[in-house]
């Protein structure tokens, strides 16, 4: 083979000196990890844009990137740079000492959202608990409230912590793991009248309702989005009565809904919000957000020993900057645009089985009929067996969740895997 013909065939020389050109054998998997997940019997060596291959070298079009994390999708040049140099120089220090890369994402952060303050963290989970705590202590010290509630929606997913499957309105996160934490209750979602009546009802002796968390788009409990006026009025009633407004923007924050934040998408701004998912586009971080006025941790009430190292933090700045650079937020605009209007099509083509697709921007889902057999984990498989991979949001909804980066042909082929599987499982 020559030179030339490597090059321009850089998938070539990696395949071919691949340990691993067979079906993943999972004995040893399964014998040692813990079995806390469900597995497709796969395994993903090897990712170039929006395409991954697995051991015994088949390819498949990533619409799950790591569960809309993977913004820039696999192996993306910026990000291989950034961290490349970054882990040269310093990838990790205590935050005992100024971190530059941590102070320069913090100042993005801010100058790109509603932001004023930002602290860094390793997961979703973890930045709801930060703003769990937030809300905790802004209630005790300035609301002078003893015993808060943080009112929280029902099919809601906030992470897999204690006081964050507390918060995740979901009976099934919960069980066998009580007694949960106290302090959270649940009302339904985009539900105006809801929240009016719990704030009245829990508001009794110490107890009073101290914040209201909610994700702008609701992603694992089925890519529902938040209602315009519903967002408006729940700002309302948080100006008015001094609750705190949390976002969890784990999900959709960072360019997903082709905004910067899910908020934007309101017309309302939170006081406090968190991401992580998307943010480094891969390398683990976290983050929570808030305003000036419910800024009240001091020196020692929060911390986390990896949050905001050097190594993560220029990852997050790489993805942050080439979002920018590239103009991928107009991307995400199209190209979600272009997935609904062709799912709708597929949706109007079998309306027995396919009864409502939704999202924003690159966050979409694809919600089955009820009344039938047919369940998302049916139709990923399909799927997955054409090369597609996609990932359920509850049992009735597929969720498509590309890189930003995704191309128009890249969405084309996605589609017409989708006809095909939902033609094969109609049959
Ligand atoms: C994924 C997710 C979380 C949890 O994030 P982890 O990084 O897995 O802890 C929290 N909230 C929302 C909305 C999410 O989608």
């Amino acid at each position: 083979m020559t030179l030339e013909t490597l090059v321009e065939n850089p998938s070539i020389p990696e395949e071919s000196t691949s340990a691993l050109s067979t079906p993943y054998d999972p004995t040893d998997f399964d014998a040692n990890v813990m079995t806390t997940y469900g597995r497709f019997p796969i395994a993903l060596e090897r990712g170039e844009g929006c395409r991954v291959w697995d051991t015994s070298g088949r390819d498949y079009l990533d619409f799950v990137a790591g569960i809309a994390t993977c913004t820039l999708g696999h192996a993306h040049p910026a990000l291989i740079e950034t961290v490349t140099q970054q882990i040269k120089t310093l990838h990790h220090v205590s935050n005992l000492y100024y971190i530059p890369q941590q102070g320069e994402l913090a100042k993005w952060i801010v100058q790109h959202s509603c932001a004023d303050r930002v602290f860094f963290c390793n997961s979703g989970a973890e930045a709801n608990e930060g703003a769990i705590k937030l809300a905790r202590k802004y209630a005790h010290t300035v609301l002078e409230i003893d015993k808060p509630v943080i009112l929280t929606a029902k099919a809601s997913f906030h992470g897999r912590t204690l006081a964050t499957i507390t918060a995740t309105g979901q009976p099934k996160y919960q069980k066998h793991f009580n007694p949960l934490v106290p302090g959270f209750a649940y009302i339904p979602y985009n539900d105006i009248q809801a929240v009016e009546e719990a704030v009245t009802e829990l508001d009794e002796g110490d107890q009073r309702v101290a914040a209201i968390m909610l994700e702008p788009l609701q992603g694992e409990g089925g890519v529902r989005p938040g209602e315009l006026d519903y967002f408006l009025r729940v700002r309302k009633i948080c100006d008015e009565t001094g609750i705190l407004l949390i976002l969890d923007e784990v999900q959709v924050g960072m360019g997903r809904t082709g905004k910067y934040w899910g908020y934007e998408n309101l017309g309302i701004e939170p006081d406090i919000f968190t991401s992580a998912k998307g943010l480094a586009g891969g390398i683990p971080i976290g983050a929570m957000m808030c305003k000036t006025f419910c800024n009240v941790f001091e020196p020692g009430d929060h911390a986390s020993t990896f949050g905001g190292n050097p190594f993560a933090c220029a990852a997050a700045l790489s993805v942050a900057q080439t979002l920018e650079r590239e103009h991928i937020l107009h991307n995400v605009q199209e190209r979600g645009e272009q997935l609904r209007t062709r799912l709708r099509a597929i949706a109007h083509r079998y309306p027995n089985l396919v009864s409502e697709v939704r999202g924003w921007g690159l966050i979409n889902g694809m919600e089955l009929n009820a009344d039938i057999d047919l369940t998302a984990i049916d139709v990923v498989k399909a799927a997955m067996d054409q090369g597609l991979l996609l990932v359920p949001a509850g049992p009735k909804v597929v969720r498509f969740v590309p890189p930003l980066i995704v191309s128009a042909e890249e969405v084309e082929e996605a589609v017409q895997v989708v006809e095909r599987a939902i033609a094969t499982l109609s049959a």
